[in-house]
């Protein structure tokens, strides 16, 4: 029989509903009542944990039996000690080879998982808990899987490898986790996921989670699961930890310049902030001018080494670095706790980037800011991201002179006081400093007030303190009318009949496919074939021109570089689609 959880109030400990005869289970209070060791129940009081979250009180009985299971929850329910530990506790260690596989979307999710199995696993040092991805030494990852490793935890691509090369032995695996499941599907490893799954024991238990349930993770948990327990955590996660959202609207042009300004206003030294944006280049850009402007800015894209990424999140989590700017895909799973400010500079690729996006703060109870920019088109999109997170997004006005003029004098005003309480380290350095000062105020016949004065000009620096420029341009003008907007896209395509297509919407990449009238297609089947090909929504699929030889069809923007190789070697009406983006 399912057991289906169902968690719709902000308390996560009312409101369990489960069906069956679990009943019982819910009345447990603690971690003592699941059959867990003693030296297990100690590494959890260690880690602080007094009550097991929902997922894990629905999770615990049903993986302790050896049961599959289908969980439907998000980052930050506890799904990943809800898996780990009854995992762990069941794991037998006899032969090599590795017993349990836990696949995870991408390298920081695989990285944090596997951390969190060897904290849970801190009663038994003996076990062998490996992360292995992409982008890492291969070597060193054959050579720990030589030696004997009980927990692999990586990416699809990595572990397929590994598997091909016989160097990861599946023969003895009995216990597979895909987490984030719908995350894979999204980032095109689907078939990885299927490949991996043929080539695993017969009889094993397999743990499926993930936010969503798109229909191809339905069909996948069909195919492959026995007979799972199902557990629904509706909760979203910043129902507990609230992270308060606004939007800005504004135009393209003026991005860069009101970045600065919201972060004039909401920043300061004490919280990390996370720049999102939607490609590589625009992260580059991004850095370079906050840098110029005097922040401690650090670029997180696909182009970063792994070595330097993890080094890049240390220093964030250290207060090294203030400002991360960083594309999706590089971001994912990142858990640093001060991130008090989550900026979304190019609105995300669909509302699940969105709840990951703003998750990235309010971490461990903090609460969080999240500030989303749209213009005039993609103010439309707004509605469906409140739907999303359950949540308003309020409207926000982009900081004036005013309001950054109140937030330089308040910080200065901050920095002088804790200056004045602290003081300095070093006794003798003080009273040189009083010396100088004394020589000072006779020498030139200062008052206090003018020491002072002087003292305090020399840390403000040369620059005014003060913004005093043109803020005229925030007066938000009306959008720009569609024909700006097309010859700054510089797309300009005509049909035959020369009337002049329209250019993609503002979210959407143009895109031409080598498949046209002379192959008969219809826009249906380039729909069709593309949606079930990449998992994009058919309704995400924007307009679609087709001429004689080839077609152009709009996609949403921000396409994972695996979609994009996978859709070139489609084929539509026997031709291969040759996808190309037109700008
Ligand atoms: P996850 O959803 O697995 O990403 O976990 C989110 C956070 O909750 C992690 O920082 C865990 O260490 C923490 N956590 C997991 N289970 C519990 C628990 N029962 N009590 C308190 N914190 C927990």
């Amino acid at each position: 029989m399912d057991l289906e959880i169902k968690e719709e109030s902000s308390d996560p400990k009312e409101d369990v509903e489960t069906t069956g005869s679990k009943k019982e289970e819910n009345t447990l209070k603690g971690f003592s009542g699941f059959g867990f060791s003693t030296a297990l129940l100690k590494t959890i009081e260690k880690k602080g944990y007094t009550e097991p979250s929902p997922i894990q009180k629905a999770a615990f009985p049903e993986l302790m039996l050896g049961r599959d299971l289908v969980g439907q929850a998000q980052t930050g329910t506890g799904k990943t000690a809800a898996f780990a530990l009854p995992i762990l506790e069941r794991l037998e260690k006899n032969g090599n080879n590795p017993k349990v596989l836990v696949l995870a979307p991408t390298r920081e999710l695989a990285m944090q998982v596997a951390d969190s199995f060897k904290d849970y696993a801190a009663g038994h040092p003996d076990l062998k808990i490996l992360a292995v991805y992409g982008g890492a030494d291969f070597r060193s990852q054959i050579y720990a899987l030589k030696k004997g490793v009980d927990v692999v935890v990586g990416t699809p691509g990595r572990v397929m490898d590994h598997i091909r090369q016989g160097t990861f032995r599946t023969n003895e695996l009995t216990s597979l986790v895909l987490d984030e499941a719908d995350e894979m599907l999204r980032m095109g490893f689907i078939d990885d996921v299927e490949w991996i799954l043929e080539q695993l024991p017969e009889n094993r238990q397999m743990v499926l989670f993930s936010a969503t349930m798109p229909s191809e993770i339905r069909k996948l948990s069909k195919k492959y699961l026995n007979d799972p327990a199902e557990i629904i955590i509706k909760k979203r996660p910043q129902e507990s930890h609230p992270i308060n959202q606004r939007f800005i609207t504004l135009q393209s042009g003026h991005k860069l310049e009101i970045l600065k300004r919201v972060l004039e206003v909401e920043a300061d030294e004490s919280i990390g902030v996370i720049v999102f944006a939607r490609t590589k280049v625009i992260t580059l850009t991004i850095a370079e001018v906050l840098e110029s402007s005097g922040y401690n800015v650090a670029v997180l894209n696909g182009d970063v080494a792994q070595t330097q990424r993890e080094r890049t999140v240390e220093r964030l989590r250290k207060g090294g670095v203030n400002i991360l700017v960083a594309t999706d895909v590089a971001a994912r799973g990142l858990d640093v706790e001060r991130i008090g400010l989550v900026i979304n500079y190019d609105i995300p690729f669909d509302t699940e980037a969105y709840v990951h996006r703003i998750g990235r703060t309010g971490r461990a109870g903090r609460s969080g800011e999240a500030i989303l920019f749209v213009n005039h088109r993609e103010k439309r999109f707004i509605r469906s991201l409140e739907r999303a997170v359950g949540q308003p997004i309020e409207q926000m006005e982009i900081p004036n002179n005013a309001a950054i003029n109140q937030s330089r004098l308040d910080r200065l005003q901050a920095k002088l006081s804790k200056a004045a309480v602290t003081g300095r380290d070093h006794e003798e350095e003080t009273d040189l400093i009083k010396d100088l000062l004394q020589k000072l105020s006779e020498e030139l016949n200062l008052d206090p007030e003018g020491l002072a004065l002087a003292a305090v000009n020399l840390a403000i620096g040369p620059s005014p303190l003060l913004a005093q420029g043109d803020e005229n341009w925030l007066r938000q003008p009306s959008p720009r009318s569609r024909r700006t907007d097309s010859r700054e896209n510089g797309q300009n395509y005509r049909r035959r009949n020369d009337r002049p297509i329209s250019p993609p919407e503002e979210n959407m990449d143009r895109f031409r496919v080598e498949v046209g009238h002379r192959d008969r297609v219809k826009p249906g089947n380039l729909v069709g074939a593309i949606a079930n090909e990449t998992g994009i929504q058919g309704r995400m699929i924007g307009r679609i021109h087709i001429f004689d030889c080839y077609s152009f069809v709009d996609l949403p923007k921000g396409m994972p570089e695996k979609t994009f190789r996978d859709l070139k070697k489609l084929r539509v009406m026997n031709r291969e689609l040759q996808i190309q983006k037109t700008s």
